[in-house]
């Protein structure tokens, strides 16, 4: 879908100018000074060239049979929720059939079926079930952001991939805990979201503690801020939740209620 063309959130515009490389992506992200601008660049990125020729491909040819005649989305999916919101929520990648299709983060797939009803029952969204962009959801007080904002093939991403979409992510970090209301809390869905925020406040100089704290469901860890320590104030909570994905949740790996009680602690 190119940018600028009325899809529903849509935050580019046909003069939004393209990253092609990931040094691109760095020096683009760097110059973003609000989460709308990294938005608005990340969902035009075209920094991984085998990210965009799947995303693509997918968009044009692959489409699931229940979704044929649907336009598809087709692009990196930028965050969603509110852009003054203290707690951010960290998961892996889009989906082929999902984000890839609608748009929107976690939106029209079962793991955002999970997640939205999730956000739902405790206070954060205004509508349990999100089925596509323009639905009229509203996040208040959270934002959902990708570790990788296309959609890679069988949902693994590459390091270099991983690396390069990095940028991204690091300057929606920098810039919400640089905000006025700051950012309080943080929750990864997933080791490898656990892993991009650790590897990405660790580019930001922010405090981590050592050794490598591992990923688990319902760890806790303090970021300290730079200069600040991790002591409590001046520092961002992250926290480790199983990612909602269908193979996690089918199975009771993770539960509504487990999935509710981490949502609660951020
Ligand atoms: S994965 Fe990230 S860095 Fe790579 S093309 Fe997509 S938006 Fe750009």
């Amino acid at each position: 879908m190119p940018p600028g063309s009325g899809w529903p959130g849509d935050p580019a515009t046909a003069d939004t100018p393209v990253a092609r490389s990931a040094s691109d992506a760095a020096r683009l992200a760097a110059a973003a000074a609000t989460v709308g601008e990294v938005d608005a660049l990340s969902s035009v990125c075209r920094a991984c060239p085998r990210l965009v020729e799947w995303r693509e491909a997918v968009a044009v040819s692959g489409r699931r049979a229940a979704f044929a005649e649907q336009p598809y989305w087709g692009r990196p999916g930028p965050s969603f929720g509110d852009p003054s919101a203290q707690k951010l929520i960290v998961g892996l990648a889009p989906a082929a059939n999902g984000t890839n299709r609608t748009g929107r983060m976690f939106t029209g797939d079962r793991s955002g079926d999970w997640l939205y009803a999730a956000l739902h029952r405790t206070g954060y969204a205004s509508q349990p079930v999100s089925l596509a962009a323009g639905d009229g959801m509203v996040l208040t007080g959270v934002r959902i952001v990708a570790s990788v904002r296309c959609a890679p093939p069988a949902n693994r991403p590459t390091p270099a991939e991983l690396a390069a979409c990095g940028h991204w992510l690091d300057r929606d970090l920098a810039l919400t805990a640089a905000s006025p209301q700051g950012l309080v809390s943080v929750l990864a869905l997933g080791g490898i979201a656990w892993n991009s925020v650790l590897a990405a406040v660790r580019r930001l100089g922010w405090d981590v503690p050592k050794p490598k704290p591992a990923f688990g469901h319902g760890t806790e860890v303090l970021l300290g801020l730079p200069g600040e320590g991790p002591t409590g104030r001046g520092a961002v909570r992250l926290l480790g939740s199983y990612h909602v994905s269908p193979h996690n949740t089918s199975t009771g790996r993770l539960t509504a209620e487990m999935l509710d009680a981490a949502l609660l602690r951020l």
